[in-house]
C-alpha cells in the first residue's frame, strides 16, 4: 500500500519523442537534466531512446556519468561545467562536452590529454540569450583555438550550438535575430576550418513551431515529458507524470474552524476536512497555500490553508470522503484531475517548475509501461 507517489508513464515519454521526431528531419536530443525534469533521469532516457531520440542532453558532468554508469551508450552532451571538474572522466566514457570560452576549451584539452583520447566538443555561441555561450566578439578567438586543438588531435569539434531566449513566443523577433546570428557564427566557423557534424539551436518550443531552427539536431526537454512549452497551445503531447496521495484522516468540524498554520483558512460551515500526506518537502510549492488545486472525492478542490512541510488539508464539504481515498494533485487530465499546467497557472509559474519539484526522494516513483 502506498501513501503518496509519483507515477511516470514511460510509454507517454516514448510516444512524445516519436511525435517530436516525426515532426523534424533533424535528430532528436532528449534533454533529461534535473533528474529528467523530475521523472527519473535513467528511465526517462531509456524511454526517450525507445521513442527515437538518438542523443541525450544533460547539464552536469555528474548527470552524464550517471547515464553511462547505467549502461546507456547513446551520445550524451553535458553543457554546464564549472572550472576544475574531472572532465577527463567524461572524455574517457565518450561524453560530449560544451565549451564557450578559451578557459573552458583549455580544460577540455587538458582533460583529453589526461584521458588519452580526443575530447568531443560542442562550441557554444551566445546568439542573444545573454546567459552561456561566447559573445560574438569572443567567437573568432574561440574558433581559432578550437581549430588548433583539433589540428593537434586533442579535440574533435562535434557541434556548434546556441540556445533561444524567447522561443515560447514563436513570433518574437528575437528568434529570427538569433537564427541569423547563429548562421553568422557557423559561417565564421567554416572559415576557420570547423565544419561540425551537428549544428543545434532548438528547444521544445522551437522544435514544435520553428522548423527553420532545427538544423541537424533539436534539443526538446519539457515536450518529452508531454507538457507544452507554450501555455495555451497543445501539440498532441501526453503528460507523463501523475502526483497523488491517499487521504490519511477525515473529520467533521464546525463552522469557524481554523485550518493549518496561521489559520489562513477558516471553515464557513460544518464540513469534512481531509488530511493529505504531501507538502512542500515533497514538491508542493508553499505558495500553493489556498490556491493549489487537488482532485478528491469527485471534485477539484483548492488547498485549504497553508501548505506544510509534509501535508495539506482539503475542505470536502458534505461530499463522501474516507481515509485511503486517492487525491490527485495533477496528471494528464483524462479523469478531470488538474494538470501541471493548471498548477502553473494557479501559482504564476511554468509547468517545468511544477514537475521538476516532484523529484523528491521521499515520494516513491512508480513507472507505468504498457498500461494504456
Ligand atoms: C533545458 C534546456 C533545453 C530544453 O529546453 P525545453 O524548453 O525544456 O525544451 C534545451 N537546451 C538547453 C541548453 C537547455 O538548458
Amino acid at each position: 500500500m502506498w501513501q503518496a507517489e509519483v507515477a511516470v508513464d514511460l510509454d507517454a515519454i516514448r510516444d512524445n519523442v516519436a511525435l517530436l521526431r516525426a515532426g523534424t528531419a533533424a535528430e532528436v536530443m532528449a534533454v533529461v537534466k534535473a533528474d529528467g525534469y523530475g521523472h527519473g533521469m535513467v528511465p526517462a532516457a531509456r524511454a526517450a531512446l525507445a521513442g527515437g531520440a538518438s542523443w541525450l542532453g544533460v547539464c552536469t558532468l555528474g548527470e552524464a556519468l550517471q547515464l553511462r554508469s547505467a549502461g546507456i551508450t547513446a551520445p550524451v552532451l553535458a553543457w554546464l561545467l564549472a572550472p576544475g571538474l574531472p572532465l577527463h572522466e567524461g572524455v574517457a566514457v565518450d561524453v560530449d562536452l560544451a565549451a564557450a570560452s578559451l578557459g573552458q576549451l583549455a580544460e577540455l584539452v587538458a582533460a583529453a590529454k589526461l584521458a588519452g583520447r580526443p575530447a568531443r566538443v560542442h562550441l557554444k555561441i551566445d546568439t542573444g540569450l545573454g546567459r552561456g555561450g561566447a559573445t560574438q566578439d569572443d567567437w573568432p578567438a574561440l574558433l581559432e583555438a578550437a581549430a588548433k586543438a583539433q589540428a593537434d588531435g586533442t579535440i574533435e569539434v562535434v557541434g556548434v550550438w546556441s540556445h533561444l531566449a524567447c522561443a515560447d513566443e514563436p513570433d518574437h523577433p528575437s528568434v529570427d535575430r538569433q537564427r541569423a546570428a547563429f548562421l553568422d557564427a557557423l559561417a565564421l566557423a567554416e572559415r576557420s576550418g570547423i565544419r561540425p557534424r551537428y549544428r543545434h539551436l532548438a528547444n521544445s518550443a522551437a522544435t514544435l513551431t520553428r522548423p527553420d531552427t532545427h538544423f541537424d539536431l533539436v534539443r526538446p526537454g519539457i515536450a518529452v515529458y508531454g507538457l507544452t512549452p507554450i501555455p495555451g497551445r497543445h501539440f498532441g503531447l501526453r503528460p507523463a507524470m501523475t502526483a497523488r496521495a491517499r487521504v490519511l484522516l477525515t473529520k467533521r468540524v464546525p463552522a469557524g474552524y481554523g485550518v493549518s498554520y496561521g489559520h489562513t483558512y477558516i471553515t464557513t460551515k460544518e464540513t469534512t476536512l481531509a488530511q493529505i500526506p504531501l507538502g512542500y518537502g515533497d514538491g508542493i510549492p508553499r505558495a500553493a497555500s489556498n490556491v493549489g488545486p487537488i482532485q478528491l472525492a469527485g471534485a477539484v478542490r483548492t488547498i485549504a490553508g497553508r501548505v506544510c512541510m509534509d501535508q495539506v488539508v482539503l475542505d470536502c464539504g458534505d461530499d463522501p470522503v474516507a481515509p485511503g481515498d486517492v487525491a490527485v494533485l495533477f496528471g494528464p487530465g483524462d479523469h478531470g484531475e488538474p494538470t501541471a499546467d493548471d498548477w502553473a497557472a494557479a501559482l504564476g509559474t511554468i509547468n517545468y517548475e511544477i514537475v521538476t519539484r516532484f523529484g523528491s526522494a521521499r515520494v516513491p516513483r512508480v513507472y507505468l509501461r504498457g498500461e494504456r
